[in-house]
Parts: C-alpha cells; sequence; structure tokens
C-alpha cells in the first residue's frame, strides 16, 4: 500500500476527507475503496488507481494455530516475511520486517547470510500490520502490538521505522500505545542515543546473545566494533532517560551460550539493573544447534537465583520455519 499517494490524490481535498479516509483504511480496515461510500465515485476511482489497497501475502499457518506467518511479495517482487503470534488472552502480536535481508551478518540468522537487499519503506512496514490487522477483523480480534524483530535491523532502517510508529500510534491511523510497539536492536548504540531522544516511548530490546565478548564476536560482527561494555553503558544511559526496563534477548546455542559459567557471567552483567532476560529457544539453520528445554530451565535458574529477572520464549511456528528469514530464504532460492 502506497499511504504517500493518497496524500497526494486527496491534496485539494478539505481537511475533513484525510480524517474519513484514515478511519477507512485503519479503523474499518477497507479492502476496497468503492466500500468508502463517502467518497465520491471520481476520487474513488482515482484512490483506486494510484493508492491500490490490495495488500498480497502468502500465508502459512503453524500446526498448533499459535502462529501465522504471510510471505510478501514487494512492488520490486522482493519477498518479506511477517510473523502474527497469538499469546493466550487476545494477546496479538504481529513481528514486522524493516529491511529485505539484513546488512548486519549474524552467524546463527537466515536474514543475516542474505546481505542487506534494501530497505523498507514506511509504508511496506506500515502494511505488514495491516495485513494482519485486517486477517484478525475476520475473527472479531485486533492487533494489540507490534516487535520490530523480523528480517533487518531497525536502527540500520531508523527514519522508517519510526516514521512507521508514528503513523501507527497516531490516533487516526491505528492507534496503537506507544508501549505496545517493541523496538529489537543487535546492539547499534547510535540508535539507542537517537531513540533515547524521541517522545514516543516503545520499548527497547537488545539482541545479546552472548555473556562475553569472544563467543559475541564469533556470532555477530557488530560485537567487532562495540564491545558488551561499550553497550551496556549506552543502555544504561537510555535508561537514565527513560526510566524504562530494557530486553535482553538471549538466543540458548548448545554448547555455545549455555551453559553453567555462562550464566554465571551473563548473571553479573544483568545484575541488579532495570534489565530483563528473555532466553530464547534456538530456531536451527544448520550450522548450530537449540540448547534443549532442560538446559534453559537450568540456565534460567541460575540467573534466577543470582537476582536476574528472566523470562523464557517459546519459539513460535517451528513447522512453518519461524526464525526470520527461513521463508523468505528459502522461497527466494526458487524465484
Ligand atoms: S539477527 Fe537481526 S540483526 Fe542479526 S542478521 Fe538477523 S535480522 Fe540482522
Amino acid at each position: 500500500m502506497e499511504f504517500s499517494n493518497i496524500r497526494e490524490v486527496i491534496k485539494n481535498e478539505p481537511r475533513y476527507r484525510t480524517d474519513q479516509i484514515m478511519r477507512a483504511v485503519f479503523v474499518d480496515l477497507v479492502e476496497d475503496w468503492d466500500k468508502v461510500t463517502g467518497l465520491s465515485k471520481k476520487l474513488r476511482e482515482e484512490l483506486k488507481k494510484k493508492c491500490p489497497l490490495e495488500i498480497k501475502g502468502e500465508i502459512f499457518i503453524s500446526s498448533n494455530e499459535d502462529s501465522v506467518k504471510v510471505l510478501m511479495p514487494l512492488v520490486d517482487g522482493k519477498l518479506i516475511e511477517t510473523v502474527l503470534m497469538m499469546y493466550k488472552g487476545e494477546r496479538n502480536s504481529v513481528c514486522v520486517s524493516c529491511q529485505v535481508g539484513c546488512p548486519m551478518g549474524c552467524k546463527f540468522c537466515a536474514t543475516g547470510k542474505m546481505g542487506l537487499i534494501r530497505d523498507l519503506t514506511t509504508d511496506e512496514i506500515v502494511s505488514q500490520v495491516l495485513f494482519f490487522s485486517r486477517y484478525l477483523k475476520k475473527e472479531k480480534k485486533r492487533v494489540r502490538s507490534v516487535v520490530f524483530m523480523g528480517m533487518g535491523e531497525p536502527f540500520a532502517n531508523y527514519e522508517n521505522v519510526i516514521g512507521a510508529i508514528r503513523l501507527m500510534h497516531d490516533p487516526k491511523g491505528l492507534g496503537l500505545g506507544a508501549r505496545r510497539f517493541s523496538i529489537s536492536t543487535c546492539g547499534l548504540v547510535k540508535g539507542i542515543q537517537k531513540l533515547a531522544k524521541e517522545e514516543l516511548d516503545v520499548n527497547l530490546a537488545i539482541s545479546l546473545h552472548a555473556s562475553n565478548d569472544t563467543i559475541r564476536r564469533k556470532i555477530m560482527p557488530v560485537a567487532q566494533t562495540y564491545t558488551i561494555k561499550e553497550l551496556l553503558e549506552v543502555v544504561d544511559d537510555y535508561i537514565a532517560v527513560k526510566h524504562r526496563k530494557v530486553m535482553f534477548e538471549y538466543l540458548m546455542i548448545s554448547d555455545l551460550n549455555d551453559r553453567d559459567e555462562h550464566a554465571l557471567e551473563l548473571a553479573k552483567l544483568m545484575k541488579g539493573k532495570l534489565y530483563v532476560v528473555n532466553l530464547i529457544s534456538y530456531n536451527s539453520t544448520g550450522e548450530f544447534k537449540s540448547s534443549t528445554q532442560k538446559r534453559m530451565k537450568h540456565f534460567k535458574n541460575i540467573l534466577e537465583e543470582n537476582g536476574v529477572e528472566v523470562t523464557i520464549r517459546y519459539r513460535f511456528g517451528r513447522d512453518i520455519q519461524g526464525a526470520c528469514g527461513q521463508l523468505a530464504t528459502e522461497k527466494g532460492k526458487h524465484q
């Protein structure tokens, strides 16, 4: 969808038209301009031509129906993935992509292997959430939160990510509260510093995935630029401004970062701060294997015994290649 084209089409219309159209697109979630009967036929025809409402996507539903992945073709034929995660209590969350591929090259990540192909526009980011807003509407449900944990590094496409959040936060848009957005970064400190200056109080998550620099450098090239100490200093500055907890994502990879000594090392880094650790079971992508559930629970216990707040995230949709980039990489091979 091209929201920017809508602005162009209605630039000479009275101001109330904008509200009318925003409501139709983001609240009524119309998929056909002819359904917006308050607009003249001429305007509807122009909108149909210049701003078609169709958002294409191939849908994959996990066997236990807790997640739905859509493979979305963009105007240039590139493919991105977006995942809807359905938690108990109707806490439907959409995990969006912000780039086609990713420049950060994390070794455990299928998207990282693609390299950066291009940034997504603000419209392309918002369209992913709109796709699932329409999908859930059919079940009388709503998108409750949006996480930037799909393909791409959000701070490598900062302006478009923040622009998309602003549009979705707009009460005339999807009207999602700022705290319903989470941005996950692999640790681009300049992005964290910029976010600290934003008025919007969104949630920040850091992909840490290692308890020391030696292991982090093995799996995350960004660790060659910033040490964990430097990263945590910037996070602490962020917390001093925002007074909000920061989540540290930790993928549990067998025999790499999941031993007792790593848990103790991680506990030392995390203890006594406004930090929460989120242990994530890993969807193997070849080179690395996931830790067992028993190991994850043991790792969690060590952290808790050492005073760290910690949660475990069950990985959604293993049977639909739930890890980001797996499906787009596979399908992309056959394009
Ligand atoms: S884990 Fe995130 S930052 Fe790292 S390569 Fe994959 S998409 Fe990029």
